[in-house]
């Protein structure tokens, strides 16, 4: 199924030794997730229980949202609360019951761990059994946390999503499960590729309503869409079901990759594969070509952040050209990013974790021609004259599939541009 696509490297980075450190880490909190989660969710609402710091961080991440009433909010922890003065579970009771009377379109309700929660070891997971009893069938009550503590900002997704496997009906059935929050219009695209190569039925997690009819077995294959659902990942592999590992559906390369794995699993004919993808692959090919002209023969160095990191370097050194000296990733698996891995040429330092001074550190001295790295870390970077580019904005702005792989190398090539502007011609001829 994959005889038409560039060859890999002679000598990939899956087996490369992996940097591993443990310091200071500059991450976002995964209450961000809710940003995107609560888009796609249509009849879900995010109560995140934490403090006013919490309820800042989502209002200023998500903007003030003026015209429709948001489909999240936060139960917020005072100091008495914290001081384990009050019945923090009385008082969330009737913060839930005033909310499902207010708002009876709400179907399902996370509940979302933050910091303070964890630290008074508020216990959300009885809550959220408690408060389903009490409101089911028509509100299911779930929990997860999105404390900052331990975790980065795209691992609110991944607790999220695995939270929400093993409430999923059963099936005996054979089905596909595509995996991963995708914005709608990028959804469709992909859910029409795979009905044009005849596979089916396909179901996505998070679906856009509770009624939507995604179900697990024995006899489920399930494709991940973002390398940082490690949870939701082992959460269906307990339900029976079988991953089809794949590289990440990033670039042209990548989502032909990707629905070629899916494509083998169904029994899609080569000639059925080539006719469905010939097409969206050149206009992904040509307008990746012109994007990446900014970014040919440039150097690229990764913060771990989004756990987007080793699939982005993969695009990046094998699409655009670009040269990757450090790809740094919060935490590897083998399993899910094992096949972008294969593809990355040899040649970067492969690191997990982080110990934010020694990585800062190696950074300088490498001096790349372009920085991924976290918002803490951008604006001093670029005081020190190193172009950057932050990794949040690769989960807010549609990159995945064919159509948008122009506009995925277009976001690291805008920086690029930006500093040769401002540098001027003459300080690039200089250099
Ligand atoms: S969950 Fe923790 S890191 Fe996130 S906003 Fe609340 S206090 Fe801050």
């Amino acid at each position: 199924m994959t005889d038409r696509m560039t060859p890999p490297p002679a000598l990939g980075c899956r087996s490369a030794p992996v940097l591993k450190q443990r310091g200071q880490r500059e991450v976002f909190c995964g209450l961000t997730g809710i940003i995107w989660l609560h888009r796609k969710m249509q009849d879900a609402f995010f109560l995140v229980v934490g403090s006013r710091t919490c309820a800042h961080l989502l209002q200023s991440a998500a903007g003030v949202m003026i015209f429709a009433e948001p489909r999240f909010g936060t139960a917020i922890l005072e100091e008495s609360d914290l001081a384990g003065l009050n019945d923090a579970h009385a008082e969330l009771d009737r913060e839930v019951e005033t909310l499902l009377a207010r708002r009876p379109d709400i179907r399902q309700l996370f509940l979302v761990g933050s910091c303070p929660s964890e630290v008074i070891k508020l216990d959300l997971s009885r809550a959220a059994e408690r408060l389903t009893q009490l409101y089911a069938p028509k509100v299911r009550v779930l929990e997860y946390s999105g404390s900052g503590i331990e975790t980065t900002f795209t691992q609110g997704e991944d607790a999220c999503l695995a939270s929400m496997v093993p409430v999923l009906p059963a099936t005996q059935e054979r089905n596909l499960v595509v995996v991963g929050a995708l914005p709608d219009v990028v959804e469709d695209q992909m859910l029409s590729l795979l009905a044009d190569l005849g596979v089916g039925p396909v179901q996505v997690l998070p679906a856009r309503t509770i009624d939507a009819d995604v179900a697990v077995g024995p006899n489920t294959v399930f494709a991940l869409t973002q390398p940082f659902l490690s949870d939701t990942h082992a959460a269906l592999i307990r339900r029976g079901a079988r991953h089809l590992a794949a590289p990440f559906p990033l670039g042209e390369e990548g989502t032909t990759a990707w629905l070629a794995a899916i494509a083998s699993e169904f029994g899609v004919t080569q000639d059925t594969f080539d006719t469905v993808t010939e097409a969206p692959r050149r206009r992904a090919r040509q307008a990746v070509a012109q994007a990446a002209e900014a970014l040919d023969g440039k150097s690229v160095f990764f913060f771990p952040d989004s756990q987007l990191e080793i699939p982005l370097a993969r695009f990046l050194t094998r699409e655009c050209g670009m040269r990757a000296v450090e790809v740094g990733s919060p935490y590897i698996h083998d399993e899910i990013h094992g096949p972008d891995l294969d593809l990355l040429p040899a040649g970067p330092q492969i690191s997990e974790g982080q110990d934010v001074d020694l990585q800062l550190d190696r950074c300088r001295a490498a001096r790349p021609d372009l920085t991924v790295c976290g918002l803490g870390l951008a604006n001093p970077l670029e005081a020190e004259g190193l172009s950057t580019k932050w990794a949040i904005e690769l989960v807010f702005t549609p990159v995945h599939f064919y159509e948008q792989a122009g506009d995925l190398a277009s976001l690291f090539a805008r920086p690029l541009r930006r500093k040769r502007i401002l540098n001027g011609p003459a300080l690039e001829a200089a250099q």
